[in-house]
């Protein structure tokens, strides 16, 4: 059998169709791809506005530039996720702190951020923002943190990198029913794929024109937006500084032809994860817990060792797993311990609940092309490795 990787990208024929008619028009940039790509995801999610940007990463640092986050402010997030979620607070100049996660979801623990939400005003340092990651699709208890933001006064953004496809009391993850903001990421390992590419998700209309702004260099075309009449039809204005974040129109083909099969991409991960859980169930491990309130996208399949029942160490699993052709991988390494974080004073034992984690999980092959037969491969190999 040959490598099988932890993900990868589903691309048909009706897709390279899509993107060559774009190569083939009149623009390859800045045309109407962008917008079409933008309709298809905000009516898929029942979101008013969408904003296409280059990466989930850009889609998060103007998300954080829009609510005004700036020096002296603070961002929480979680440490069990890819360091984007936290990086987009420091490209602000603000600061960064970590919620521990829960141990069954690998979610944002409600009850730990309460706690440090109830120390956070007794010390006066409450976060400006507050950015919870759906980990692997599922989504974060969103109605309890809609709660506490309402108490505390800090704005949500939900880093849906994982998640486009998933949903929540019944509610596609991107609704914004109860967040500022919703970025989900396009990238090949991501549910769909335009390359490399993000999109932010919003109801109100304030921070929509803000991130049209800020992924174009915070330069404006309207002229209700500028400080004095237009000069002419080539005249534009600097509002604000800005970024040239714009995703193009080859990608945003990509990403529209994609999102007409993002349900059956879901559904197919779906049968997949079925498979894994029923072949896996007697395994000395722990498959995905799912809460009933939410239908995940399965960006990932991470199973966590029941070590007391193995003998071998995780990285030994690990690395006969890969010698063996299946491509594992760990999410994540949690975000306070990459020697940048340390640096700020952050430490082992900081967030127990994502070390441990970190430590004993590994992530399986999980993608809508992987077959049955390649599925019973990993299977069949993860068996030898653990008996
Ligand atoms: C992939 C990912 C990102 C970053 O997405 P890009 O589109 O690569 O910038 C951010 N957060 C999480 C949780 C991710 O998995």
């Amino acid at each position: 059998m040959s490598y099988i990787p932890y993900g990868k990208q589903s691309i048909s024929q009706s897709d390279i169709d899509e993107v060559v008619k774009v190569l083939q028009s009149e623009y390859l940039t800045q045309g109407p791809a962008i917008a079409q790509f933008e309709d298809a995801v905000s009516r898929y999610c029942g979101a008013k506005y969408a904003v296409a940007v280059s990466s989930a990463t850009a889609g998060l640092h103007i998300s954080c530039l829009s609510l005004g986050l700036s020096h002296g402010d603070l961002l929480w997030t979680v440490p069990n996720t890819f360091v984007a979620s936290a990086n987009c607070a420091l490209y602000c100049g603000a600061d960064v702190d970590f919620v521990d996660i829960d141990p069954k979801t690998y979610n944002i623990s409600i009850s730990s951020l309460k706690k440090k939400l109830e120390a956070a005003e007794i010390s006066g340092r409450l976060p400006k923002v507050l950015i919870p990651v759906h980990f692997a699709g599922q989504s974060c208890d969103m109605e309890a943190i809609n709660e506490l933001s309402k108490q505390y006064g800090f704005f949500i953004i939900e880093d849906a990198a994982h998640a486009i496809g998933s949903s929540y009391e019944n509610h596609p993850v991107g609704s914004c029913l109860w967040s500022d903001l919703v970025v989900f990421s396009f990238h090949p390992v991501k549910i769909i794929t335009s390359g490399e590419g993000g999109m932010i998700l919003t109801n109100r209309q304030d921070l929509y024109e803000k991130l049209i702004r800020l992924r174009t260099h915070g330069i404006t075309r309207s002229e209700e937006f500028m400080t004095c009449q237009s000069e002419g039809p080539w005249y534009y204005q600097q509002l604000e500084l800005g970024y040239h974040y714009r995703m193009t129109d080859i990608q945003a083909a990509l990403g529209a032809s994609q999102m007409s099969k993002l349900d059956l991409f879901v559904s197919k991960r779906h049968d997949l994860v079925a498979r894994y859980n029923e072949k896996l169930k007697d395994f000395p491990l722990e498959t995905p817990y799912c809460e009933e309130n939410t239908h995940p996208s399965w960006h990932l399949y991470v199973v966590k060792l029941k070590t007391d029942l193995v003998s071998l160490p995780r990285k030994e699993i690990f690395t006969r797993l890969r010698l063996a052709g299946i491509g594992v991988n760990v999410h994540y390494i949690p975000v306070h311990l990459h020697p940048f974080y340390r640096n700020m004073g952050f430490k082992d034992g900081d967030f127990p609940e994502s070390e441990s984690f970190y430590g004993k999980s590994i992530t399986l092959p999980l993608y809508s092309d992987l077959s049955f037969q390649q599925q019973d491969e990993v299977v069949k190999v993860l068996e030898a490795v653990l008996s």
